[in-house]
């Protein structure tokens, strides 16, 4: 029996690379980005692993993509460092890993899932965090080793706002759905600034009896909206995913005049996806189908 008593669904695995306002040149890279962290993701669920492993892997393969503001290539901070944020999520028993302002590691959803494996805290931030990391066996690397030349141009131009966080959401056979999130932040934003990405219930949520959620956008509104699981709240109330984010999408431009994109799963293999900015590449699989919208 499913857990939860879930019927048995059809997998579907969704993937996001940040809403934001993409430059059209960069659609090719986007979309190779988006179909490459399906394939990652995919693989993870075909091979007979949890929802929780095809997000991991999902996302993982997004923060090694230099195109999405997450892991290398991640945004910088006013004083030019990369400074990150991740949560994963277990619809199943709802645990959670996250990490807020690592500087040192490649991809801070793996430390994330390490966080969640050990079950003691949810979220450690900072030094500790990237020491944490080290001590789970994962390589520390320099901040400047995860700065690109893209990055760099940006910071020069004092570029500030949103771009490109990445996340997944995933529904696996036996009905349990997971949620991964991770991101650079803001561009120029202030040295120790947390956004919402880390936060449980803000950038992501994870409930078998709800859905899964991935956000991206405006931190500073999703925090305090607690979009993610408002999101997931409304699926709890019956609607389906697609509802659901297009909903929130709705309500942090009331609310807040906040701006974003969600993605959503429900146990039962619905999906949806719903942005207000001018672009958002996303993706989703299920085992009939794929689609992947480039921008
Ligand atoms: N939500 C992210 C943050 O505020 C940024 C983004 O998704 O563009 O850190």
């Amino acid at each position: 029996m499913p857990p939860d008593g879930a019927v048995s669904a059809r997998p579907v695995l969704v993937v996001h690379g940040g809403a934001g306002a993409w430059a059209p040149e960069l659609a090719p890279d986007a979309g190779a980005g988006i179909r490459a962290a399906l394939r990652a993701g995919w693989q993870a669920l075909d091979g007979g692993g949890s929802a929780l492993d095809a997000v991991e892997a999902a996302v993982a393969a997004m923060e090694d993509d230099e195109t999405f503001n997450a892991g290398r290539g991640s945004c910088l901070t006013s004083d030019g460092r990369v400074q990150m944020d991740a949560l994963i999520m277990d619809g199943a028993t709802l645990e959670a890993g996250a990490a807020a302002c690592v500087a040192q590691v490649r991809n801070p959803i793996r430390l994330a899932r390490a966080i969640l494996r050990q079950g003691r805290h949810v979220l450690f931030a900072g030094p500790d965090a990237d020491r944490l990391a080290q001590s789970f066996g994962m390589e520390l690397c320099a901040n400047e080793e995860l700065i690109t030349e893209r990055q760099r141009q940006r910071w020069r131009e004092a570029l500030t706002g949103g771009q490109d966080t990445v996340g997944a959401v995933a529904v696996d056979a036996t009905g349990n759905v997971a949620s991964a999130t991770s991101t650079g932040g803001m561009h120029g934003k202030a040295p120790g600034r947390v956004g919402d990405a880390p936060l449980v219930g803000c950038g992501g949520y994870a409930d078998n009896q709800a859905g899964a959620v991935s956000a991206t956008g405006w931190g500073e509104a999703i925090m305090r909206l607690m979009l993610a699981g408002w999101t997931a709240d409304r699926m709890r109330d019956g609607a389906s995913p697609q509802r659901a984010a297009e909903l929130a999408i709705d309500h942090v431009a009331r609310r807040l005049n906040g701006s974003g994109g969600i993605i959503a799963v429900n146990a039962a293999g619905g999906f949806g996806a719903a942005k207000n900015t001018p672009a958002m590449p996303w993706g989703m699989k299920s085992p009939d189908e794929e689609f992947v919208q480039e921008l």
